[in-house]
């Protein structure tokens, strides 16, 4: 007998996250605080509460998958959240983008209950999300990723699920991962533009980012898909991209690296977010520089 999942958070990521655990044969209950994104999981058998507390309550663990530090502390921590509900001894994993400090709060709070709290943030984007494939960087106590294994495979890629240390590692790893990656977004656009204007075709600058050393997954695969079919990746908001660039930055400060690269990404983050407003798609800065480049 599968456990049962409650789940809060059924957007871009948790709906297909959510569908997945359904088609694996997880039976759920489900909250947002848009009841409409629940309907087609109704449908096929999820059970709707009205609150978190009612969602702990009515599972063997519980997941959240929140936009931001704020909301997942406000789920779990808040009136109606999780804490009221989930029993003593009970599973909260934490598959948002965000910081170890709720969490971390939650334990002081709560050091006799005996819960197991997991931070398991993930890559993939919406598409790996629908599809089940996703990247997913589990912190927590080796017991506990190996226990939960099942329910991560139903998401996943388990060939990248990966158990990269205790509690806060996860979100660590997730931050940097995207700090690095937006960072690749602002570098290559700015080669393109420079190379490009001085003369060299845009499509033979990128075949031979691809074939140099240089290359990366942005250059040989998202470059692409911008300037061929205009995906800035919508199913990842902008204003989510800034708050991930945000949270990476005050991770560096709290541990002391300086860190000038990242803070100058940030920037060109904010700048596209002005431009293009919070719901265009996480690579809409890329768009800074295409009229450098002529597309
Ligand atoms: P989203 O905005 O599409 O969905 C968030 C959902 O949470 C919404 O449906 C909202 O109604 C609901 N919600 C907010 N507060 C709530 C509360 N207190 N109780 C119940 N429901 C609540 O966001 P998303 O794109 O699914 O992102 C979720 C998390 O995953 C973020 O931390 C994001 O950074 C991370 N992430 C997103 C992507 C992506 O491609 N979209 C990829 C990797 C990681």
């Amino acid at each position: 007998q599968n456990p049962t999942v409650g789940f809060i958070g059924l957007g871009s990521m948790g709906g297909g996250m959510t569908r997945n655990l359904q088609r694996a044969g997880f039976p759920l209950v489900v909250t947002d605080l848009r009841p409409e994104s629940a309907a087609e999981l109704i449908a096929g058998g999820a059970r709707w509460a009205p609150t978190a507390a009612e969602v702990a309550a009515a599972s063997d663990l519980v997941i959240t998958m929140l936009p931001t530090p704020r909301h997942v502390s406000d789920a779990v921590s808040g009136p109606g959240g999780v804490l009221e509900g989930i029993r003593d001894g009970g599973t909260w994993i934490d598959m948002s983008t965000s910081v170890p400090e709720v969490a971390d709060a939650v334990r002081a709070a709560n050091a006799g209950r005996g819960l197991h709290i997991l931070d398991a943030p993930v890559s993939g984007m919406s598409v790996g999300a629908a599809n089940g494939t996703l990247q997913i960087f589990v912190g927590g106590e080796a017991a506990d990723v190996e226990r939960l294994r099942p329910v991560f495979e139903a998401m996943g890629d388990p060939e990248r699920i990966l158990h990269v240390g205790g509690n806060g590692a996860g979100y660590a790893v997730k931050l940097m991962i995207n700090q690095l990656w937006f960072s690749h977004l602002v570098a290559t656009a700015e080669v393109l533009a420079v190379g490009v204007k001085a003369g060299v075709d845009l499509g033979v600058l990128r075949d031979s980012l691809v074939a140099s050393p240089a290359n990366s997954t942005f250059v040989e695969r998202d470059v692409l898909s911008i300037l061929e079919h205009g995906d800035y990746d919508e199913g990842f908001a902008l204003a989510l991209a800034c708050k991930d660039l945000g949270l990476s930055i005050d991770l560096a400060r709290s541990v002391g690296v300086p860190v000038e690269l990242s803070a100058l990404v940030d920037q060109v983050f904010r700048r596209g977010r002005a431009q293009y407003g919070d719901r265009a798609g996480e690579m809409a800065p890329f768009q800074l520089y295409e009229d450098l480049i002529g597309t």
